[in-house]
């Protein structure tokens, strides 16, 4: 019985997550993500890590984000038949994140493709994946609700825990038996959760185990409370109605909108703002926020308290609006204000944002609200830099807008966070902890962490080593 890490972690770089879990002849896959940076580093990356599809009898995804899905449709394309397991809001959302990277991938090989032709080079770039793809992975799927043990191959059985990240995430508790009738199991957290985020229900507790497979994120670091999100929420759109101003929030497509949408229906129903005209201005994250609304099943008690015993649909109320078309998105800049503009991307690297912060960004009245994670080099952080001048589309702005930042939105777990949830479970017969999906600063201080904390053993992995189980 072994284990191994097909993953990759490094200093600023966000990884495709990929464990290969193998009980005697059969191999299972947790999770098939795409590792994201530069394109060429990427593309190479993603080409050469995907394992080999004839090896793997079984995968297991534990949620919809791209650093754990993206892949599937190429390991689907180079002859992957087998079943794909995860909980039904996670299938629905991973196919609008594959689907989505598939035609961006398409897209940038048409762009790529004519500025090679222009300069009369040869061009031979090709999309790792396409739409087809992505539909030959989205029908091996078998969903698995929460708390459903269920035999997933030769001696392996799998039951999915919530794991509190995002709409669907799951933790992977694989209960393995080899031919000698060994026992041994193996926990896989995917991505840890925080306890209290809105909409979702909090990391669930898992049985003892083995062994842990813990993610390490925020190995080093501590957010602030999740409680203060709502209140700074409520103060920076007070301040900037107060202005007359317009409030535009870069956010990514998933659980980041549809939490804004969450708190601002609350705020409103409270009476805490305004109810000034609020619009979610990306196709993807109105596709995400449409798969929301259908998996009530997802949803924490106070949602339910909130909304559900109520008969209201948590994502929509009257000042909600949704603009799919460009020409809606484009009618947005004449909005004098008060005005929320919710866009995508969520670092301002390309999409819709871009085209709102041109109108707004030298514009002293506006706000712009940072809520999440902005990497170094992109001009969503240049702007949480508060640096003088922006360059956007090849031309230079000034930025005069007021800069808001609110980082109590965080999905994964800081280090406290995630040894307050292990610290509530039997430990008793943990053998060890690998730690993976971190920065190496991140990793090694979390090792030393737990062993403060009393886990002996404790293995930060390496990229492509086999552990025996
Ligand atoms: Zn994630």
């Amino acid at each position: 019985m072994s284990i191994r890490f097909h993953s990759e972690g490094g200093a600023g770089e966000v990884t495709g997550s990929k464990h290969v879990l193998s009980i005697d002849g059969a191999r299972c896959l947790i999770d098939c993500g795409a590792f994201q940076g530069r394109r060429d580093e990427a593309e190479a990356k993603n080409r050469a890590l995907v394992p080999d599809p004839e090896s793997i009898s079984s995968v297991i995804l534990t949620h919809a984000h791209f650093d754990h899905c993206g892949m599937l449709p190429l390991l689907a394309k180079r002859g992957y038949r087998g079943n794909i397991y995860a909980t039904p809001a996670t299938r629905d959302l991973a196919g609008v994140v594959m689907m989505d990277s598939a035609s961006i991938q398409a897209r940038d090989a048409e762009y790529l493709g004519k500025q090679a032709a222009r300069r009369g080079d040869k061009f031979e770039w090709k999309p790792l994946y396409d739409e087809e793809d992505v539909i030959k992975a989205s029908s091996q799927f078998i969903t698995v609700s929460y708390n459903r043990p269920l035999p997933i191959g030769d001696g392996i059985k799998v039951e999915l825990f919530d794991a509190g990240h995002i709409l669907g995430s799951a933790m992977a508790f694989t209960h393995a038996r080899d031919r000698s009738g060994r026992e041994v199991t193996i926990a896989f957290t995917g991505d840890l959760g925080r306890k209290g985020k809105p909409i979702i229900r909090d990391p669930a507790a898992i049985p003892a185990m083995d062994y842990l497979v813990l993610e390490a994120t925020y190995g080093d670091r501590l957010h602030e409370s999740t409680s203060d999100a709502m209140d700074r929420l409520a103060d920076i759109v007070n301040q900037a109605v107060a202005r007359g101003g317009r409030i535009v929030i870069p956010a990514f497509a998933i659980e980041r909108t549809q939490e804004l949408v969450f708190y601002f229906h609350l705020l409103v129903d409270q009476k805490r703002i305004p109810e000034i005209p609020i619009w979610v201005d990306s196709p993807m994250a109105i596709n995400a926020t449409s798969i929301f609304q259908i998996h009530p099943e997802c949803y924490d008690e106070e949602t339910h308290e909130a909304f559900i015993r109520h008969h209201e649909n948590p994502f929509g109320f009257n000042s909600l609006h949704f603009s799919s078309s460009v020409q809606d998105s484009k009618r947005l800049n004449d909005y004098k204000g008060p005005v929320i503009i919710i866009s995508a991307d969520g670092m301002c690297e390309a999409g819709r944002i871009q085209h709102h912060l041109i109108h707004m960004i030298s514009d002293p009245s506006s706000t712009i609200l940072i809520v999440g994670y902005m990497a170094a080099n992109t001009l969503g952080r240049r702007i949480r830099d508060r640096e003088s001048e922006v360059r956007i589309h090849g031309e230079v702005f000034k930025v005069k807008a007021r800069i808001e930042e609110i980082n109590a939105f965080s999905a994964h777990a800081d280090y406290h966070e995630a040894w307050e949830w292990m610290s509530g479970l039997d430990l008793s017969k943990l053998k060890k902890v690998f730690l993976v999906h971190g920065e190496s600063s991140g990793l090694s201080h979390m090792a030393e962490f737990l062993k403060e904390k009393g886990i002996a053993e404790v293995q930060v992995v390496k990229y492509g080593e086999t552990y025996e189980l």
